[in-house]
């Protein structure tokens, strides 16, 4: 459903891992074609590089080895991480909703203490790991089932009657479910989830930080959101987690050190690009509801698209250019496609 795949287009472009990820790509493509025009380190006062020639030129087997092809495994690796949803048995005793550490093993590599949440899949306690994964569906599913309740009849069956299924659909509501039984039935659950994983996502590490928030909503006397989430500002413990690096810091090394050793024009497109990241996270910054809103409009969807626009959209029998009136656009996608093509 486009609703729910343009959320997931929005936590990347401004999510911590997110924009770390199109932003380290886009390093790498231009320390990868400086590389192969010039060598590492260039000489100084080196021309600058034509990126898109230098790459289409380029071949695999010229990056083996190479410090580029080295620092994408790394990130592969990160983003694994960042992917995994597999959840694992539960210690006895576990408690559906309840937050617990445990060991993460994603293929060869594994980190202790990983926050992990409790879900109930068919009669079976079983621990899901907070990852970046599992805290973009939740969001996503709540923005979709709010949707689908305001534009077809108040009914969300199509999504809720996943939950019947045997594996729960716990990958797409174990936050929410942990959150349920935290707050009272006169709260607006879903957008308690939606503004609590939106927040998360803008932090270093979106687990611990949802694990953070949680153990704040257990002590609490009330819960209103508005005053949570104020309190939140106000809470030290995001100091190192929250916006981790700065967006502002991440995108002016990007143009100012790696975007002037390529041609103007190619920098202009690099700024694009960063324009986009820079609007999207000023959005959300400023309002962590913002896609929290409980009567979700084809309207609402249109203004979103206004503020963050929207990537080509990619059907079985024709790419579509326009949504909404607006002109869809995804500034340097050929390059991190291409660096993808040499590097992994
Ligand atoms: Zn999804």
């Amino acid at each position: 459903m486009f609703v729910h795949e343009y959320v997931h287009y929005v936590q990347t472009l401004t999510g911590t891992i997110g924009r770390h990820i199109m932003l380290e790509l886009a390093r790498l493509a231009v320390f990868a074609g400086i590389l192969r025009k010039h060598g590492w380190p260039p000489a100084p006062g080196y021309d600058q590089v034509h990126l898109r020639e230098v790459l289409e030129g380029a071949t695999r087997a010229e990056f083996q080895n190479s410090d580029p092809r080295a620092q994408y495994g790394e990130f592969s690796r990160e983003l694994s991480f960042a992917l995994a949803d597999d959840p694992t048995a539960a210690p006895q005793g576990t408690v559906a909703g309840a937050f617990v550490r445990a060991r993460l093993s994603v293929g060869p590599h594994a980190v202790d203490d990983f926050v992990h949440v409790a879900a109930a899949r068919g009669g079976n306690i079983v621990l899901v790991p907070v990852t970046d994964r599992i805290v973009f569906e939740n969001m996503a599913r709540q923005v979709e089932r709010n949707y689908l309740l305001f534009n077809n009849n108040l009914d969300a069956g199509v999504v809720d009657a996943q939950r019947g299924q045997p594996h729960g659909d716990i990958t797409y509501v174990c936050l929410h479910d942990a959150l349920k039984v935290r707050l009272p039935d006169t709260e607006d659950c879903a957008k308690w989830t939606i503004t609590l994983c939106q927040t998360a996502l803008l932090c270093r590490n979106p687990g611990t930080a949802f694990e953070h928030m949680l153990e704040r909503l257990t002590g609490l006397r009330s819960s209103n959101l508005t005053s949570f989430i104020q309190a939140l500002d106000r809470d030290d413990w995001f100091a190192g987690e929250f916006n981790q690096p700065p967006v502002q810091d991440a995108l002016n090394e990007l143009v100012g050190k790696w975007g002037t050793a390529i041609l103007p024009r190619e920098n202009w497109e690099l700024r694009e690009f960063t324009k986009l990241v820079a609007n999207a996270s000023n959005a959300l910054l400023g309002n962590y509801s913002l896609m929290a809103g409980n009567l979700i409009s084809w309207k609402d969807v249109g203004h979103w698209i206004a503020r963050f626009g929207c990537p080509p959209i990619i059907f079985s029998d024709a790419t579509r250019g326009e949504v909404q009136g607006i002109a869809t656009n995804a500034p340097w996608t050929w390059y991190l496609r291409r660096l993808d093509d040499l590097l992994q």
